[in-house]
């Protein structure tokens, strides 16, 4: 290296002692948000459930009817101070999603804010259409309305999402009270037609079939997973369709059924893992506390799942061959740890040890270092 032109100009960084990951690959999230849903923690605590909020108002249609509200330019502010904590916790690429605008204004807003969000800031934005989240209230209460808001998505925001190359994934929310199998298949198509590959919210709050559905599109990740059976585990262990495992939210929202992580890697599926930061069921960016909750609850191996949060969850965003490990011909996409052993990092749960961040060869966090 030493002979490269290069090498003149770079800087030495003197990492001793210390754990060296390929930066975290958080291949969920839905990024641009307006607000909290602190609001509605209380009422999660008490036992209503997510379903429950959402029928009174709350829940994603909340966050749908602030992001509505909100200018371009505080939305902008506040996903950049998120971005600045994912960088601190070791993350160097994340998926962003929209899907609290639902109507074109505000999915075409929260979309344009990604592809300026990559170009103004070190970290890389992979962007979905997420249109299909919910049925938006406009839509609702009408006999046909759900159907009119799939046509809409299918004749209308599709196309001039990929006419504006606005995102390379379409994700759907397949569940009970969300969209159905058949509606799901409908979007997920007419979005690969303009060239926009699939991913799916899969057997969260029920199993819908869903998650073989996404093997049968070849979907590169179905996501969630807590309600899936055994015919599901095997469909998706033979398949390239990775299965996302979502831990925050079972751990925010109080529920005691987890994803089947076990039955699914010991069947051969490929596993990732990610945050779903968003305001309403994960709110967390640091994926050095998803590693924890994986091995905690889902009964991972800490080389599982940093596994999962890195090479695999790379390949869930069809960017293994550039990220997710440390190899000759990738980016130097590198978290830096403070720890003395790579088990640590799961092991401390709740506070992050990343002591610094490079992607594509540049430090883009460092921590302070501590006055003794
Ligand atoms: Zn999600």
């Amino acid at each position: 290296m030493e002979a490269l032109p290069e090498a003149k100009t770079a800087d030495n960084l003197f990492v001793g002692g210390r754990v060296v990951l390929p930066g975290f690959v958080d291949s969920h999230t839905h990024l641009v948000h307006a607000a909290s849903r602190a609001e509605e923690y209380e009422l999660k605590i008490a036992g209503a459930s997510y379903e429950e909020i959402a029928r009174k108002g709350g829940g994603i249609l909340n966050s749908v009817k602030r992001v509505r509200a909100a200018t371009s330019e505080a939305l902008k502010k506040r996903a950049l101070s998120a971005l600045r904590e994912f960088a601190a916790n070791g993350t160097t690429t994340l998926e962003a999603k929209s899907g609290y605008g639902l109507d074109v204004t505000s999915e075409l807003k929260i979309l344009n804010l990604h592809q300026e969000l990559l170009r103004e800031q070190p970290l890389e934005i992979v962007s979905t259409f997420l249109g299909a989240h919910v049925v938006p209230t406009e839509y609702r209460g009408t006999p046909g309305g759900p159907q009119r808001y799939v046509s809409m998505l299918i004749h209308r925001l599709i196309p001039e999402v990929a006419e504006r190359k606005l995102a390379e994934f379409c994700d759907v929310f397949c569940d009970r009270g969300a969209f159905s199998r058949e509606q799901s298949k409908r979007i997920l198509q007419a979005g690969r037609q303009w060239g926009m590959l699939p991913r799916l919210h899969a057997e969260q709050l029920s199993r819908t079939g869903a998650a073989q559905l996404a093997v049968q599109l070849k979907a590169a990740s179905c996501d969630h997973l807590e309600k899936v059976n055994k015919s599901d585990i095997q469909a998706l262990a033979k398949s390239d369709t990775v299965a996302t495992l979502l831990p925050g939210c079972d751990f925010h929202l109080g529920l005691k059924e987890y994803a089947p992580a076990r039955a699914l890697i010991d069947a051969g599926a490929i596993v990732s893992l990610a945050t779903d930061y968003n305001p309403g069921t994960s709110p967390t960016l640091s994926m050095p506390m998803i590693l924890s909750l994986a091995c905690a609850q889902l009964r991972m191996t800490p080389a599982e799942a940093i596994a999962a949060a890195t090479i695999n969850a790379a390949y869930a965003l069809r960017r293994e061959k550039s990220i997710g490990s440390l190899e000759v011909g990738k980016q130097a996409d590198m978290a830096v740890f403070e720890v003395a052993d790579y088990r640590e990092i799961p092991y401390y749960f709740g506070w992050s040890h990343c002591w610094m961040t490079v992607k594509r060869g540049r430090v883009i966090h460092a921590a302070e270092q501590a006055p003794i």
